[in-house]
């Protein structure tokens, strides 16, 4: 035999900024939990930047020696635009947040739809049973890849709800949905009768103005959901308890969209258990 061993295989985040991110904690948990000798490690990329590295990537001179990592904030389309092949999911978003190197290419993927959605059957099970009208507050990034992701579900009647409409009119046109797109001012007319309630939006958010929004106009079996998890129990959620509907927090999103990746960069399944949501838990309380 000769060759060196195989070296432990890198792995990183990179945004701008990227401190705040909890992706460093979720895979290092488990690694460790694994047993893996792999490296997961956040890169502050700036956006006249991303463009070369992420080009880079495939490239075996490049020093780095990444097999591959996330992507954040605000480089998702950059990223996109930098891979060789895209999974259909990201393709339909134009966007990825997952990369790897395969065959010397660069590949990528958009896995929050399937985060989302994971979530829910866990924390919700049965949540697509008898899909009725849904609402989508918030026609940024996140919102493209939820829209999808419930189309997919089966919800055919959508009420998407933007702030700035022509934004929302123009998700719609891109993802090619028949939605009913409400102005943000009757948000709580949207509610009416609607069985999921999604907020998307970055308000209600540690830093953020609260979202102010009236549930009692929701179905009494509704399932109410929220990105946010920095508060965890927002004060959409809190007031989803109230008025006794089910509700499923933002974290198991961020913990599932996490998994594909790990599988591509260090070769084993990781399960989001009970143990890792209380590993981020104390550390977003901290
Ligand atoms: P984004 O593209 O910047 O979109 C932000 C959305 O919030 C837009 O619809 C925007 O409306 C709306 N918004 C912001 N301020 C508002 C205000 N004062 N009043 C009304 N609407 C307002 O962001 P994103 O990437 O979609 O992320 C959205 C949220 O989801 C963030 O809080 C993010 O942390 C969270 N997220 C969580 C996960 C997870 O795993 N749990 C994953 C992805 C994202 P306009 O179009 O009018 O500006």
């Amino acid at each position: 035999m000769t060759g060196s061993p195989q070296a432990a295989p890198r792995a990183f985040v990179a945004g701008w900024p990227i401190a705040h991110s909890r992706s460093p904690l979720i895979h290092r948990y488990w690694l460790a939990q694994l047993g893996i000798a792999g490296t997961y490690d956040p890169v502050a990329l700036a956006p006249n930047q991303a463009q070369a590295f992420f080009r880079g990537l495939p490239n075996p001179d490049q020093a780095d020696g990444f097999v591959g990592g996330n992507v954040t904030i605000p480089h998702k389309q950059v990223a996109f635009s930098a891979c060789d092949h895209v999974t259909a999911a990201a393709e339909r978003l134009g966007s990825v947040n997952t990369l790897w190197i395969e065959n010397g290419a660069l590949y990528g993927d958009n896995t929050d739809g399937a985060g989302f959605t994971a979530n829910l059957d866990q924390y919700a099970e049965g949540w697509d049973r008898h899909p009725g009208r849904a609402v989508v507050l918030g026609a940024g990034g996140a919102a493209r890849a939820i829209l999808v992701a419930l189309s997919a579900r089966g919800f055919g009647r959508i009420s998407l709800v933007n702030r700035t409409l022509a934004r929302a009119q123009e998700v719609a046109r891109d993802l090619n949905l028949d939605l009913d797109i409400i102005p943000w001012e009757r948000r709580g007319e949207a509610l009416a009768g609607a069985g999921f309630l999604v907020n998307t939006t970055s308000l209600g958010m540690h830093g953020s103005p609260p979202l102010d929004l009236d549930l009692s106009g929701l179905s009494r079996d509704a399932i109410v959901t929220d990105l946010v998890y920095v508060p965890l129990q927002t004060d959409l959620l809190a007031a989803a308890g109230r008025l006794g509907l089910r509700s499923v927090d933002g974290l198991g999103m961020l913990l599932h969209q996490a998994v594909p990746g790990f599988v591509r960069w260090f070769k084993a399944r990781p399960q989001v258990t009970d143990e890792l949501r209380a590993h981020i838990i104390a550390d977003l309380e901290r």
